[in-house]
């Protein structure tokens, strides 16, 4: 079946010498494997191989070939040292493995070091065409962000609404069988209820494990305007926290509340480009919610991005967002001290068939980010910025946005703006969908009467102007409607004494 390796070398294989440099998917390969099959490769399997080394975590295979006008034909396939991986025919020409999801028709698993080969079977060439083809070859030695695109969902910056926090059958999630029964919910199902309420992206989150992303890879190309962000609830028995981007296995497996044994989790997410969030800070821990609320002492500063403000499931239970049992008593305390830590919301949806209308259904609430491009890395840099702001109730169309204007100088959610004491800094609110309700400024944490305006239509909110002390300070915006509901929740703007 296989051609000898000399036989086919003399059948003009060229190896290209390995790159020097750790090459990502987009840099520059690590082995470019060329080569020409004729006649003489017809009806026949041709091994193409390369040896890889120690310690690779992902490989990634561009494949071409031409001479496809004169009908020849080269189906791909893959062995490792070991096993077969797979095949894909004619039908791609990129193809990526790691130890937890690969393309379809590949198989992911550990990558081995040793000579591994590329599998060419010529079902058709005509006699005298020529087939030359190319295999660039990138690994990646270090574990980093996972796209299950290949390209961003959308390229342009703009305001982006999704999910950050749902469960899947690959976890605790439910929902209807055929006959009605509860089970296991299928990826598929909750990813289908994500799209059916407008996204633009979602983040599934399945507690502690890492076998739902070769389905999100999957599914990513037939869901291809709503972008899935590989996400995991890390879930120990002090608190639990989302972390997003990385997709290899983190050692959730903590032997105490503090930070020497949180990093081994949250150091390896930073190292590999994610972020992390405390999820539902303020939940009660015991034998309703076990091991929720956070609990894990001696965070420094930069330990944790973000935390999960508004949770659906708490939602559900206590019916109001700014309930003692959210987040914002925890949010609150970091930005006291100083951090800029992004506040996100997310379903916590354990339920895909969930009506929509109800609190902690997929996308109640929905998190709003502005990112440089709708990809798994855009949507990191947003929340990362924190020009990001939460929709309790996920109503498209809702929006706010907060800026300060301090002289010459502004800055919107996110950013800081340097001023000086007995400076005076005017706020301007851009509220939309919202049509009789108010807007508070919260200085600090604190919800003071004269920093409170009303919405009114047709006319931007007016709110008083603040005065700088020379001290740093944090003010973020939040919407309520006319009962006194807590709709829209904004990230701060920070302030610092100017030079
Ligand atoms: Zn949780
Ligand atoms: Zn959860």
């Amino acid at each position: 079946m296989r051609t000898p390796l000399a036989a086919f070398l003399a059948a003009s294989l060229l190896l290209a010498a390995p790159a020097l440099a750790q090459a990502g998917p987009e840099e520059a390969p690590w082995q470019v494997l060329k080569g020409e099959l004729t006649r003489e490769h017809f009806e026949k399997y041709t091994e193409v191989p390369f040896d890889l080394p120690e310690g690779v975590k992902r490989i990634t295979i561009r494949f071409s070939y031409a001479g496809k006008e004169q009908k020849s034909v080269i189906d791909l396939a893959l062995r490792d040292p070991q096993r077969f991986r797979g095949a894909s025919g004619g039908t791609r020409n990129r193809l990526t493995l790691s130890t937890e999801e690969a393309t379809p028709g590949y198989l992911p698993g550990p990558l081995p070091a040793g000579r591994w080969a590329l599998i060419l079977g010529v079902p058709n060439i005509r006699p005298g065409a020529r087939a030359p083809f190319e295999a660039q070859i990138f690994l990646e030695r270090a574990a980093q962000v996972t796209e299950f695109a290949d390209t961003p969902i959308v390229a342009k910056a703009g305001w982006y609404r999704g999910d950050l926090h749902m469960h899947s059958g690959d976890s605790d999630g439910r929902c209807k069988a055929q006959s009605g029964v509860s089970i296991p919910c299928p990826v598929y199902r909750t990813v289908e209820a994500a799209a059916s309420r407008g996204l633009d992206f979602m983040a599934l989150t399945d507690h502690n494990t890492t076998a739902h992303y070769n389905a999100m890879r999957e599914l990513q190309g037939a869901f291809d305007r709503m972008l899935l962000v590989p996400g995991r609830e890390i879930t120990t028995f002090w608190g639990h926290s989302n972390v997003f981007g990385p997709t290899d296995f983190l050692d959730y497996r903590m032997t105490g509340p503090n930070w020497d044994q949180a990093r081994k989790w949250i150091d390896a997410v930073h190292a590999e480009g994610g972020i992390v969030s405390i999820n539902h800070p303020g939940a009660p821990s015991g034998e309703m919610c076990m091991g929720c609320g956070w609990r894990v002492d001696g965070l420094p500063d930069g330990a944790i991005d973000a935390v999960e403000v508004v949770n659906g499931g708490t939602m559900r239970e206590t019916r109001a967002a700014d309930s003692a049992l959210q987040g914002f008593a925890y949010w609150t305390s970091q930005l006291n001290a100083g951090r800029h830590v992004t506040a996100i919301g997310g379903s916590d949806s354990h339920e895909a068939d969930r009506p929509a209308n109800e609190p902690g259904a997929v996308g109640s609430p929905t998190t709003v980010i502005y990112m440089p491009e709708l990809s798994v890395r855009g949507m990191l840099a947003g929340i990362r910025s924190g020009r990001v702001f939460i929709d309790v109730e996920g109503v498209k169309g809702r929006f706010l946005e907060l800026s300060a204007l301090a002289g010459d100088r502004r800055a919107v959610m996110g950013e800081t703006l340097p001023v000086r004491r007995g400076t005076s800094v005017r706020f301007t609110v851009d509220v939309q969908g919202v049509t009789n309700g108010t807007v508070q400024l919260v200085i600090d944490g604190k919800a003071e009467p004269a920093y409170r305006a009303a919405i009114e239509a047709d006319r931007a909110p007016v709110l008083a102007p603040w005065r700088g002390d020379g001290r740093a300070h944090w003010v973020r915006a939040e919407v309520r409607d006319g009962t006194g509901r807590l709709l829209l929740i904004g990230n701060p703007v920070y302030f610092v004494q100017a030079e």
